[in-house]
């Protein structure tokens, strides 16, 4: 699971983060509910169901298009022109949003409404016209996106003076998908930096470190373009904010107490993120975790980044060599500074993890054991590049990453690749000394 790869650290912050995050996300099946049912009684104008239908239909519409446009076009009027006067918060709010967004450049923007979420206690609080919908954003992000992804928001709507307008933005976010109504510009005002292709995303407060991440990414970029041999643009989002709750449900894992995610590169796609995740990702961005934010040491990001480079080829390659490949160029950009080395976790792989080497590590040794499964990946990774080159192993991941779409599928190629069975993979592994 994409959402889930990062590299973990041992932390005695783990239990204070999962109380500070741990939001508990009720996910239900799409109910298919029809539009409709509450909606035509507001205005009393004797028209149709239907027609009413339709008219909401339109005239949300029309207010999710001005939105967009005025994103655009830097219309803050605009922008708030939908939004209930009658709620300060809401418009304080709002206002924040938009200045978040302003400061992203927008290739392509786009929200439409999706299907219908009913919230029965905003009817009861916006009266029986209350709407609650879920909203597609389609947008691309200029110099970041090659194509179009999406995510979802949720809107309520209401009828007051026989006009449409925005009542609530919260109000069915439990059924969102898992990173919608999560992104970095949906909490408090941020400062968007850029070093290059880089992209950074901090607190409005927090600049000076926005700066710094910038720096350290582009040598983070670098270092995986040297390492990773196919072409990668190093065109990256890093979003370093003090809220745990952006893109991310858990900054915990596994199942030992004890756990911490630092980072993670959070897949995005062209599609509703609700049902399925079957077409291609479009690429990813890195979300570090808050408390590690203030610290983040290179290695981490080039870790993430890898990740970043690696994910638009396509999703099928085994958890233990997209870990690998990950952690192989991390360990490769320490080692290009003469000043440093891994030798003790080398180490530490030989002596601690390889003996208990008894399968290339997929999720549930992950997850079990994160430390134990990283090292072994990375060995597995060494041992592919110490036969096949550094090409030979790459052209293995991205053959895995299109074809390998079964366990049998993925057998066959590592076979044709290496001439090897996973089995005798596992056990030239373990004697490999590096
Ligand atoms: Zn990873």
């Amino acid at each position: 699971m994409v959402m889930q790869r990062g590299r973990l650290w041992a932390g005695a912050a783990a239990l204070v983060l999962a109380s500070a995050t741990g939001v508990i996300v009720v996910t239900r099946p799409d109910n298919g509910a029809a539009p409709g049912g509450t909606a035509s009684a507001a205005e009393g104008s004797g028209r149709s169901n239907a027609t009413s239908v339709k008219a909401r239909r339109t005239a949300i519409d029309k207010i999710l298009a001005q939105r967009a446009t005025a994103v655009v076009e830097g219309d803050l009027n605009a922008f708030l022109a939908s939004v209930d006067p009658q709620q300060p918060k809401l418009v304080a709010e709002q206002r924040v949003l938009f200045g978040n967004l302003r400061q992203f450049r927008f290739t392509t923007l786009r929200y439409s409404a999706a299907d219908e979420r009913p919230a029965p206690a905003m009817v009861t609080k916006y009266g029986r016209s209350a709407y609650s919908t879920r909203v597609m954003m389609r947008y691309q992000l200029t110099g970041l996106d090659p194509r179009p992804v999406q995510t979802d928001l949720g809107y309520t709507f209401a009828v007051r003076r026989s006009r449409w307008i925005l009542v609530a933005d919260d109000a069915i976010d439990e059924t969102l998908s898992e990173d919608g109504h999560r992104q970095p510009w949906d909490f408090r005002p941020i400062t968007v930096i850029r070093r290059g292709k880089v992209v950074v995303v901090v607190d409005k407060t927090e600049s000076a470190l926005g700066r710094k991440i910038g720096g350290v990414s582009q040598s983070a970029v670098a270092a995986v373009r040297r390492h990773w041999p196919r072409p990668w643009n190093g065109a990256v989002m890093v979003v370093a904010m003090s809220e745990p709750r952006v893109m991310s449900m858990l900054w915990t894992t596994g199942t030992g107490a004890g756990w911490t995610i630092a980072a993670k590169a959070v897949t995005l796609y062209d599609g509703d993120p609700r049902s399925g995740r079957t077409v291609a990702p479009v690429g990813s961005r890195i979300v570090i975790n808050p408390a590690v934010r203030k610290n983040l040491d290179e290695d981490l990001l080039v870790h993430e980044m890898t990740h970043v480079a690696t994910v638009p080829i396509g999703v099928r390659t085994p958890t233990w060599l997209v870990e690998g490949v990950a952690e192989y160029v991390r360990c490769r950009s320490i080692e290009d500074d003469p000043q440093w080395t891994v030798d003790p976790y080398r180490s530490t792989v030989k002596k601690k993890y390889l003996p208990s080497l008894k399968v290339l590590p997929g999720e549930a040794q992950f997850a079990a054991n994160g430390d134990r499964s990283y090292g072994q990946a990375w060995w597995a990774t060494e041992y592919l590049v110490s036969t096949e080159g550094v090409k030979g192993m790459a052209s293995l991941y991205t053959d895995l990453a299109l074809h390998g779409t079964s366990p049998a599928a993925s057998a066959a190629i590592i076979k044709k690749h290496t001439g090897r069975t996973p089995a005798e993979l596992v056990a030239a592994v373990r004697t490999f000394r590096g």
